[in-house]
């Protein structure tokens, strides 16, 4: 068969649902015209969403802490034990926090920091739960698996035991925080004492079968190849299988609409300042955005699929969205770790809108679940509050104002 020939007919089997292999999504990153490749993706995000609703979220980014002895040399954000530089946010700090981030219409906090050497499941007992206390509807969307392997060896425990103590103390959902690359090879080159792959992802699978649902990310441009890309969500999409072969599904979730411990896939580009990673390169728009598509083709069995408007552009975010993505993430109030590695772009609630307005979709305002909190059907219905912007510091929200 021509190679033509053989790239439209992965592409209309993709656009109908079908599986498509990792060697067929190779070829179509690499050879399969960026018109042809996007109108197939956005098949699939048409059948999926026929209703043209494309979903955001306010959230807020609270790092408690910056020390960390994993020391990923593409992280512009830690401090090593004992240097000048680092901090811990107290208690009070972090409720104040969430307590702004509520007044202006946040429903969810991400809860991210180092891996500090004395916070073992009881500090993050305490934190969840004091968060909880405090304000029980904001859903704590925090730490990824990272943070619960070196949880479970400071205290330890078994991943089970701090799985379900965290889940217990109020932590609602996994972050995909700490995915960058899964593949053996890039892994070790840029973070080199993390947990693999395999161990980030089997985390994961025993937070769905417990019950906790989860998000799954990428970092790309830190020297990997094409095959390796495909290969991270190769490794992803066998998890997914085993979730939905097995009935998992976020306690959270009361009808079994879908089934599967991963929510959405949200791929970002990888930020080069102030860190170690010398000489890395980062993804170009252009392949950030046909990985979009391809992944949008490739993870059949994922509800959703985010663009990256913070580390590509709001451009590229827009673009994403006529290539297979329904939803653009947070606002993100607060946001320190990818801004400290040079992540400059920033936006408001009016432009987030816009921008799926521009697209001819209907914006929609969603809580971490993917529920609809509030459709805008017309842009009477948008909400106008100018102090949701984006912030890229640890600055106090409104008196930043
Ligand atoms: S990415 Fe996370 S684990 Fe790695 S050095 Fe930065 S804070 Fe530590």
């Amino acid at each position: 068969m021509a190679v033509n020939q053989h790239i439209n007919e992965i592409l209309a089997r993709g656009a109908d649902g079908g599986r498509i292999t990792p060697d067929e999504a190779l070829l179509l990153y690499t050879d399969a015209p960026f018109a042809s490749l996007g109108a197939a993706a956005d098949a699939v995000r048409r059948r999926r969403y026929p209703d043209g609703i494309v979903t955001y979220l306010i959230d807020r980014n609270i790092n408690y802490t910056n020390v960390c002895v994993t020391a990923c040399k593409f992280c512009a954000f830690y401090r090593a034990p004992n240097n000048a530089e680092g901090w811990s946010h107290p208690m009070e700090e972090i409720l104040r926090r969430c307590g702004e981030a509520i007044e202006l219409g946040a429903t969810q906090v991400m809860l991210q920091g180092g891996h500090h050497p004395d916070y073992g499941v009881e500090y993050y007992e305490e934190l969840f739960s004091t968060v909880k206390q405090a304000y029980p509807d904001l859903v704590i969307h925090s730490i990824g698996p990272s943070e619960i392997v070196h949880m479970s060896t400071v205290s330890g425990v078994s991943i089970e035991d701090a799985l379900l103590r965290i889940k217990g103390a109020g932590l609602d959902s996994i972050a995909g925080a700490g995915a960058e690359m899964l593949p053996e090879r890039p892994r070790k080159a840029i973070a080199p004492l993390k947990e693999s792959g395999e161990r980030w992802l089997e985390v994961m699978a025993i937070a769905h079968r417990l019950g906790l649902s989860s998000t799954a990310t990428m970092m790309m441009g830190t020297g990997e190849t094409n095959e390796e890309r495909i290969e991270h969500i190769r490794m992803i999409r066998d998890v997914q299988d085993m979730a939905v072969a097995n009935g998992y599904v976020d306690d959270a979730i009361e009808t079994r609409h879908e089934v599967g411990g991963f929510r959405s896939f949200i791929p970002w580009t990888y930020q080069p300042e102030n860190n170690h990673l010398k000489g890395s390169t980062q993804a170009t728009v252009e392949e950030y955005l046909r990985f979009v598509a391809v992944s949008r083709l490739f993870l059949d069995n994922f509800a959703h699929l985010q663009a990256s408007w913070l580390t590509t552009g709001k451009k590229a975010g827009r673009t994403a969205l006529n290539l297979g993505v329904d939803d653009l993430g947070s606002i993100m109030l607060e946001e320190n770790v990818i801004s400290s590695a040079g992540a400059r772009h920033r936006s408001n609630l009016q432009e987030l809108i816009s921008m799926i307005r521009d697209a001819d979709r209907i914006p929609a305002k969603r809580d971490t679940l993917y529920r609809h909190l509030a459709v805008h059907r017309t842009p009477d219905e948008d909400p106008t509050d100018e102090r949701v912007h984006s912030h890229v510091s640890t600055i106090a929200i409104l008196d930043n104002k």
